[in-house]
Order: structure tokens, then C-alpha cells, then sequence
């Protein structure tokens, strides 16, 4: 390709909006276009990564014995109600109607479909197993789209579905696909870690996810360095740190003026936050919740959600709605409640004898137990994994690392088909529902994931694999015959190597070509100039290193393969 005339130009301006470095960079190099809050058009060069990654992607996913599909993206929303669904997603969903008044949903996923379409194809178990995939377009009404291609509502997916007979077929499917992701991030030379999560609202059991270690990313990762445990913050479990055991003594108020905060009263009253209890108050489905935990602990809302059976629109309650019900929220206590359901942390089994609030301003109560003088509704481990906490395998201190998740896999087990009634006939003609999993990696996702990881001040640097091209030619002084002779000779000949090349034959300036090479930042940079010429050599650079070297003109196709190769 020949940078005259392609299109997408670099920007030398900052974009003012853009937070991320992947968005911000993607913006200058004319890589994407902005369409609106969370939609983009791909420009040739991004569309070149993309096309790479999907590649590497097709080739892993077939060698796991995945058969490519593609299925519409436009579907009747009674899908999406008879899996439950339209409302576990809630505003998420893309809703539209058609001219006859029809609901209609644009897919963000595609189990229900393809659970259609299976029942419809597999008649016998001898059927089965069946790994189907598809690399397609997906809709999301994201609450925050952020960080370019990191966020979006549109977007492109790699999505695959296993289906099989009983659980061991799911385990060996799941296990195969596994497999293919490591091979797939790592042909795409990106770093990542394979971590235990959350299902969230796809619903099944065993999960994990491929995390993208990057500064800038939104999740946050707990791994043990023994190595034998690593989760996504949202799933993280620890060992809380227990105490010791104490004989129940007598409720007492104790007057605590002015205090509000877990501190203060640490302070006030001298006693560690772990001998305390928090009250954080939440709203679920219109219903006000009161979340009880150690003071030493702060709630993980991903436990509590799964913790009440799946509330999608979980939210801290405002201070008015509190009040409303008659609570002190600086005070608040789950003894002498009434009419509010209780949510507590395992942690209040931990301990004795606590400080808690006293449902009345200034006041607080000492030795408040769970049982003797409440009685949660809900007892589960609904804590927030923090730096330094123990590891439930072997003690040791967890770590934090942040990453954005480019990959998730799923064991659905049989959470659609048997809502979906997808059943096979086994030998004897007994039906038994079909073992799901589902597989996704977000394309678009992962080639913003992969500039985050791989960028410096002047520009991107995407691995050998999925940059657009392999190699920036960058010709100075193209009005010179000479030079436009030289590099008009090489391009060829490194095009009829099967090397891909960008060839830099605009009439700018040095300082500009360079800056748009960097910029860009392909592996691989040569420099053809009158100097070079004259020496008959070319200048050959890698992105990922400050020095360039003189090789002579005849070896530089040979030497630019065997860069690549290595
Ligand atoms: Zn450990």
C-alpha cells in the first residue's frame, strides 16, 4: 500500500475526548472513525489488524474442531423472553419493532439462536458433539461507552458454543477451547492471564476469563504468587481474617457523639474496624436492602448481586431513600430492624461482640451478635478480595494486577437447554438435555487491549502478528529519481516476498515520515534515502528498539523474512 493514497491520515493534534492510550492513538493514526458514543467504523488500517487477529483466531477455533457459522444479528425478541432473558439484561438489550409492530432484539450474544438452530439439526446423540462458532457483529447499550474500541454498543465477537451429550464431553470441550485461546493470545504475542470469574448474566458454573495485563484496564485481578490461584476481583475469594473467640457479653449503648464513619468510631470507641459492623444500604428491583459486613471488609457487589439470585439493576440506595425508612444512615444498625431485608457477610459468623449502629443519631450499640440480637436473611461471602488479603490455597499475600478482559469462557451446563427444551435421544431413545458451553473473544476489544499494551510515547507497537503491516518503508526525498527508483525497486520486491509493506511516498518531510512511522508503529521500519543509496545499503529498524542498522540493499528482503520469522 502506498501511503499517497490511502485513506485515514495521521493527526498531529491530541483528540481532546479520547482517555485511553489505545483510543487516543487509534484516533491519530487513522485507524477508526467515531460514529457516535460507542460506534465506530474501521478504517483499512485497523481493518487489516482485525482481519490478522480474526485469522489466527479461525485457524486455533477449526483446529479445536469449531465449524463457522454466521447467524443474524436482527432477531424476534420471544427468543429472548423465553430464556428470561429480555429482563436479566434489562436496557443493555437493543429493542426495536418492525413495520407490523413485531418486537425485535439486535443480538449481544447467540446462545438462544443457536440452541434453535441445534434442536433443529441434531436428532440422535450421535450427533454430537458439536463446537459451532461465528465471528460477527454484536449489540450492546453499554451505560458507558469508554476508551475507543475497549467499550463499544457495536461490536465485533468471536463467539462459539459447545454442545454435548454429558458433563465429561463439556469438561474435554471447555478444556479444548482453553487451549485454543492460549494459543490465540499468544500467537497474537499478547500477555495474559487466565483467571476464574464471574458468570454474570449468561448464567452457568465454571468460568474463566483471559485478562489483558494493562494499566488502563477496568478489571481488577487477584493473583497469588505461588501461582495457585489467580481471579477476577469480582469472584475473588480469600481468607478472612478471623478472631478470636469471646464469650457473648450484654447489648450496651454506648453515646457516640458526632460519629458517622467506620473510622471515627474506631477511633472514638478504640477498638479495630474488624470489631465493627458496616451497614451499606443498597436498592434491588425497588426494595431497599441492608448489606451488613466487618468493618475491616468493604462489599464486593458482584457477590451480593449473585448473592440474592441475580439483580441486575443493583444500586446504592441515596441518602434520602434511607431515611425514608426511618434509618439513621450514620447510625444504623441491623438490630431492631423491621420490614428491611438483611444481607450479611459471612464475616458477622466471624467475630463476637461487635460495635453496630443503634438506629438512632450519636448513639451505637457494643456487643451485637449475629443470631443473638439479629438474624440476616441472607448469610453469603459477599466481600470485596483486597492487595495483601490471604490466599484460600496457600495463605500467601494476594497481589492486584489490572487487565482488561479479552476472553471468556463459559460451562452453561444446561441452563439453556433446558429453559429452551434442547434435548438428544440417547441409545435407548431416553431424552436428555444437551451440556453447553460458551466461548467468546471481543475482536475489536482485543485489538484496543493490544494497543494498550503495546505502545510508547510516539506511538503504537502491535506484535509482529497483528500489526496491519509488517513493514514501514519510508522513502526521503521521493521527488528525487534516485530514491523513487530505489524504493519504488524494493517495494516490489519485498511485496513479491509476501512481506506486507507500507510504502511512505508522500512528498512530507523527514521529521513527518518518521513521526507517522512511529506513530503507526509497524514492526519492522526501512529508510531509503539518497545517503543510503549512495552506500548502497538500506536502513533497517525494528519499532521495538532505538537503533537502526546499515544492511547492504541486496540483503535487506532476506533479512526482513527472517525478522519476521523470528
Ligand atoms: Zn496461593
Amino acid at each position: 500500500m502506498r501511503m499517497s493514497r490511502m485513506f485515514g491520515k495521521t493527526l498531529r493534534q491530541e483528540p481532546a475526548e479520547a482517555e485511553l492510550a489505545s483510543h487516543r492513538l487509534m484516533l491519530r493514526a487513522g485507524m477508526i472513525y467515531q460514529v457516535s458514543s460507542g460506534v465506530y467504523s474501521y478504517m483499512p488500517l485497523a481493518l487489516r489488524a482485525l482481519r490478522k487477529i480474526e485469522r489466527i483466531i479461525r485457524e486455533e477455533i477449526d483446529a479445536a474442531g469449531g465449524q463457522e457459522v454466521q447467524m443474524s444479528a436482527l432477531q424476534p425478541q420471544e427468543l429472548w423472553d423465553e430464556s428470561g432473558r429480555s429482563a436479566a439484561m434489562g436496557s443493555e438489550l437493543f429493542k426495536l419493532r418492525d413495520r407490523r409492530e413485531r418486537p425485535l432484539v439486535l443480538a449481544p450474544t447467540h446462545e438462544e439462536l443457536l440452541t434453535y438452530m441445534v434442536k433443529a439439526n441434531v436428532n440422535s446423540y450421535r450427533d454430537l458433539p458439536l463446537i459451532i462458532y461465528q465471528i460477527q457483529t454484536k449489540f450492546r447499550d453499554e451505560p458507558r461507552p469508554r476508551g475507543g474500541l475497549i467499550r463499544v454498543r457495536e461490536f465485533d465477537m468471536k463467539d462459539a458454543y459447545s454442545f454435548d451429550v454429558d458433563a465429561a464431553g463439556l469438561d474435554a470441550s471447555y478444556e479444548a477451547m482453553a487451549q485454543a485461546y492460549r494459543n490465540i493470545f499468544s500467537r497474537c504475542g499478547l500477555q495474559t492471564i487466565e483467571v476464574e470469574a464471574d458468570s454474570g448474566a449468561i448464567g452457568g458454573k465454571d468460568s474463566s476469563e483471559f485478562i489483558l495485563v494493562a494499566d488502563a484496564g477496568e478489571d481488577t485481578i487477584m493473583l497469588c504468587p505461588s501461582a495457585d490461584y489467580a481471579a477476577n476481583a469480582e469472584k475473588a475469594v480469600f481468607v478472612k481474617p478471623q478472631q478470636d473467640a469471646e464469650p457473648l457479653l450484654p447489648l450496651e449503648e454506648a453515646h457516640t457523639p458526632g460519629v458517622k464513619t467506620i473510622d471515627e468510631l474506631c477511633e472514638y470507641l478504640d477498638v479495630p474496624a474488624s470489631k465493627t459492623l458496616k451497614a451499606v444500604f443498597y436498592v434491588a428491583s425497588g426494595e431497599l436492602l441492608f448489606v451488613v459486613i466487618r468493618g475491616d471488609l468493604e462489599v464486593n457487589e458482584v457477590k451480593l448481586s449473585n448473592a440474592l439470585g441475580g439483580a441486575p439493576d443493583l444500586r446504592l440506595a441515596t441518602p434520602e431513600e434511607v431515611r425514608a425508612r426511618g434509618i439513621a444512615a450514620g447510625s444504623a444498625s441491623p438490630v431492631h430492624l423491621d420490614g428491611v431485608k438483611v444481607i450479611a457477610d459471612d464475616s458477622v459468623d466471624m467475630g463476637s461482640n461487635f460495635v453496630a449502629g443503634a438506629n438512632k443519631d450519636d448513639y451505637h450499640l457494643r456487643n451485637a451478635n449475629h443470631h443473638r440480637d439479629f438474624e440476616a436473611d441472607i448469610v453469603a461471602d459477599i466481600a470485596l478480595a483486597q492487595e495483601g488479603y490471604a490466599c484460600q490455597s496457600c495463605g500467601a499475600a494476594l497481589t492486584v494486577r489490572r487487565g482488561i478482559e479479552v476472553g471468556h469462557i463459559f460451562k452453561l451446563g444446561t441452563r439453556y437447554s433446558d429453559v429452551l427444551d434442547a434435548h438428544y435421544p440417547d441409545e435407548n431413545g431416553a431424552a436428555h438435555p444437551i451440556q453447553m458451553g460458551c466461548y467468546g473473544i471481543g475482536v475489536g476489544r482485543l485489538l484496543g487491549a493490544a494497543i494498550e499494551q503495546n505502545h510508547d510515547e510516539r506511538g503504537i507497537a502491535l506484535p509482529a502478528g497483528i500489526a496491519p503491516y509488517d513493514v514501514s518503508l519510508v522513502a526521503l526525498n521521493m521527488q528525487n529519481d534516485s530514491v523513487a527508483s530505489a524504493a519504488e525497486a524494493l517495494y516490489g520486491e519485498l511485496l513479491d516476498a509476501g512481506v506486507d509493506v507500507l510504502l511512505d511516498d508522500r512528498n512530507e518531510s523527514a521529521g513527518v515520515k518518521f513521526n507517522d512511522a512511529d506513530l503507526i508503529g509497524l514492526p519492522i521500519r526501512l529508510v531509503v534515502s539518497l545517503r543510503n543509496i549512495r552506500e548502497d545499503v538500506v536502513e533497517v529498524k525494528r519499532r521495538s528498539s532505538p537503533d537502526a542498522e546499515s544492511v547492504a540493499a541486496s540483503e535487506v528482503v532476506a533479512r526482513v523474512k527472517a525478522m519476521l520469522a523470528g
